[in-house]
């Protein structure tokens, strides 16, 4: 559909928003939090909307946690969240090989954080790489050959602070060598929020590292691919016209959204201006946008 002009959030198309949607999914990072800051308001917000009946699912591109991990953040910050309302790219990537049949005897090789060797774990999977291959060195000399395990079916790259040339070598051998390996991407984000202050590389340079050595395209089952939805709508019984998805960046969290024909919010406490929102080069309109997420809470005057 042609993008129409996205409308700011006030009084009367929140009511109707509100009355329109029976879910809520709430990108994290520059929605709820900001790294390991709440933002302002959201605790209230989303107390308001589950005393409204709305279901909330929360929906994170972040890969270096599992959702035990995720549940265990949102409860340090005062929410009170469920594991099963948690869907990270760490656990897209474990479902996926789930939902894919990937046969339990193969190996997963990770480059990427604890949480997506954990996911991988609970679901039955053998993950080898990630943390424990950070301090490995990459060695060569003639009549040296770098050894690979040859059952690992599936390499899964997500943002990893301690990637080397030891795991691109790993994971280019696999995925070259290994019949029908996968090459799964948690993530494409171009930056992500280490701290509060200041955006660092996100995954996606990680995934760029194994595209050029490989030559290949990644699965990514992050935001804006549509597996974590299908997923997601599988668990739910709620259809998407009734869903609102609320986050803070167009390439990721409209773009997931209006995939799913759910309606958008854009909100600008994280990453997106109000400047990028104007830009017409940009083809990517939500329907709606506002500062933040307790806006809804004060326009509705709750
Ligand atoms: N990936 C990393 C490494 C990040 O640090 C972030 C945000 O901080 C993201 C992805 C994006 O996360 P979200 O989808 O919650 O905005
Ligand atoms: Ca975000």
């Amino acid at each position: 559909a042609a993008a129409s002009a996205a409308e700011l959030l006030c009084c009367a198309n929140a009511r109707a928003l509100l009355d329109s949607v029976d879910a809520f999914l709430f990108d994290c990072d520059g929605v709820i939090w900001k790294a390991d800051k709440l933002i302002d308001g959201v605790p209230q917000t989303l107390d308001m909307l589950r005393s409204k009946g709305k279901k909330l699912v929360f929906v994170t591109n972040n890969s270096t946690k599992s959702r035990i991990q995720y549940a265990n953040k949102f409860h340090s910050l005062g929410l009170s969240v469920n594991q099963d309302e948690i869907f990270s790219s760490s656990f897209a990537a474990a479902m996926y090989l789930k939902v894919n049949q990937f046969p339990p005897h193969k190996k997963v090789y990770v480059i990427g954080g604890e949480g997506i060797g954990q996911e991988l774990q609970l679901a039955g999977f053998t993950a080898l790489g990630g943390p424990e291959d950070a301090e490995k060195r990459a060695q060569w000399k003639s009549n040296c050959l770098f050894e690979h395990d040859k059952d690992v079916g599936a390499v899964v790259v997500g943002l990893d602070p301690h990637i080397n040339y030891y795991k691109l070598q790993y994971a280019t051998l696999c995925i070259r060598e290994n019949p029908g390996c996968l090459f799964i991407a948690t993530n494409r984000d171009s930056v992500g929020h280490m701290t509060d202050l200041q955006e660092w590389p996100g995954a996606g340079c990680m995934v760029a590292a194994v595209c050029g050595s490989t030559e290949q395209e990644p699965i990514v089952v992050g935001k804006p691919s549509t597996f974590m939805m299908d997923f997601l709508l599988q668990k739910f019984n709620v259809s998407t016209s009734r869903m609102c998805m609320v986050g803070d960046r167009l390439d990721t969290d409209i773009l997931f959204g209006q995939n799913a024909g759910c309606k958008t919010l854009l909100v600008l406490s994280g990453v997106t201006t109000e400047s990028t929102l104007d830009d017409p080069s940009n083809s990517i309109k939500p329907d709606y946008y506002t500062n933040k997420v307790s806006d809804i809470l004060s326009l509705l005057g709750e």
